[in-house]
């Protein structure tokens, strides 16, 4: 008998039928003996509904009210799918985030979690009850509800699977697995039988939307097998799991693709200690995620910085600098919207050079242009504009040959 999280996607829980079948799906495996925690998202693209309606109250709500407003979504699907599973005669129990145990900082819409003390999660398995948890969602040390951060429902079931000491967890979406690319924009992606905590963590941290980075620290720090897996077949998925030395006769598992990036350039700032720590702080504390920063040679004692951020928040980091910057002592802030990045990343990385070359080769056969690039041990990233973004994927992934089947002891397999 295994304990197992078990963790479904928004899409997955969509609507009713879906929830019927999800419902099937942790029943069998109850049936089988094991014991069962199931972490839901809220059903479909509620998350996003929410967010809309609030824009359309207020373009500046508070951060608190925006949590509570968010964290309804996991509990409409947490109720249904237990109701599905009672109707059937077998016991289930929901609890929110808060009623699990999940304790988090004070942030708000991106807390990170503190501790998780699953005192009733326990007890319900105890009795041999199917646990439905609300993912996405915490409780902070003022008693107030936080969310974790879009996607976070993933980070909810690997630390859930830590605290209760789970066997396994397993992500249950709406592809097979993890793939050497989005397989929505290269419909010839195949799916990768294992890949590691770290090569999932650079492809989840460049754009690869099905597994939130975060989880993937969590997991890494407890060695945590995590299982990525079709919530509509039986078929094994992908396993992400600690680094084998067989997976370094891969030189590039996969590309990832963020879409949506803004480009910011402070031109002509001095150059002189404490200028880019003020203009870097400013935004960390207005909680701007910074991604590439380039800072140019300095020519008669100033240069120009560049850096992107998420679309999203390219207002919110205007306004901010433009507070700041007599003080920098900048001559211009320029804001370059519509940028897209495209990484490649792989552990053989580390031991077969000329990956960055083969990369750039492929955009300029394709005439794209490269407007930044950034490195990692195992990962080089190139930022393109949005336009270009896609076919730069398509590129990547043929120029390192993804599509092609790997032979024995490559991981891999053919997107079905
Ligand atoms: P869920 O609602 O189950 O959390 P998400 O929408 O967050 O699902 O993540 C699944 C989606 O991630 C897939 O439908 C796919 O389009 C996208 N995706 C992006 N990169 C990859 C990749 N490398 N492998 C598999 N799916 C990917
Ligand atoms: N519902 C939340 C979101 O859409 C959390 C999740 O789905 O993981 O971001
Ligand atoms: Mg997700």
């Amino acid at each position: 008998m295994s304990l197992v999280v078990m963790k479904f996607g928004g899409s997955s829980v969509a609507d009713a039928e879906k929830i019927k079948r999800v419902a099937s799906r942790v029943m069998e495996r109850r049936k089988k003996g094991d014991k069962v925690v199931v972490v839901v998202s809220a059903p479909g693209d509620m998350t996003d509904d929410l967010e809309a309606m609030a824009e359309k109250i207020t373009d500046n709500p508070h951060e608190r009210e925006m949590d509570m407003l968010l964290a309804t979504g996991e509990q409409v699907s947490i109720a249904l799918l237990s109701m599905a599973i009672n109707h059937h005669g077998m016991e289930a129990v929901s609890f929110t985030g808060p009623q699990a145990g999940f304790f988090a900082d004070l942030s708000h819409t991106r807390a990170r979690i503190k501790h998780i003390r699953p005192v009733k999660v326990m007890k319900a398995l105890a009795k041999g009850q199917i646990v439905i948890v609300a993912g996405f969602q915490a409780l902070n040390a003022k008693r107030d509800i936080v969310t974790l951060g879009r996607g976070g429902s993933d980070l909810s079931a690997v630390a859930l699977a830590v605290a209760v000491k789970a066997d396994v967890c397993e992500i249950y979406t709406d592809v097979k697995g993890v793939y050497t690319t989005d397989p929505r924009i290269v419909p010839e992606a195949r799916k990768i039988t294992q890949i590691s905590y770290d090569e999932m963590l650079e492809l989840a941290g460049a754009g690869a939307q099905v597994m939130q980075a975060r989880s993937i620290e969590v997991g890494k720090k407890y060695a945590m097998p995590i299982h990525v897996r079709s919530t509509f077949s039986h078929e094994t998925g992908t396993m992400i799991r600690t680094e084998v030395s067989n997976m370094e006769e891969v030189v590039v598992s996969g590309v990832a693709y963020d879409k949506n990036q803004a480009k910011i350039t402070i031109r002509n700032v001095p150059d002189r200690p404490g200028v880019a720590a003020k203009m870097f702080g400013a935004l960390a504390d207005k909680g701007v995620n910074v991604d590439m920063i380039i800072q140019s040679s300095p020519i008669q004692g100033h240069n120009d910085i560049s850096f992107t951020v998420p679309g999203a928040s390219s207002k919110k980091t205007m306004a901010v600098l433009e507070k700041q910057q007599k003080s920098l002592g900048a001559k211009g802030i320029v804001c370059t919207e519509h940028m897209a990045k495209v990484s490649v990343v792989g552990v053989g990385m580390r031991s077969h050079p000329g990956v960055a070359a083969k990369f750039f080769k492929a955009l300029a056969d394709g005439k794209i242009n490269i407007d930044m690039i950034s490195t990692s041990e195992i990962k080089v990233a190139c930022v393109v504009k949005q336009s270009d973004g896609e076919k730069a994927v398509r590129l990547a992934h043929k120029a390192f040959k993804l599509h092609v089947a790997k032979s024995k002891g490559q991981r891999a397999k053919r997107n079905p």
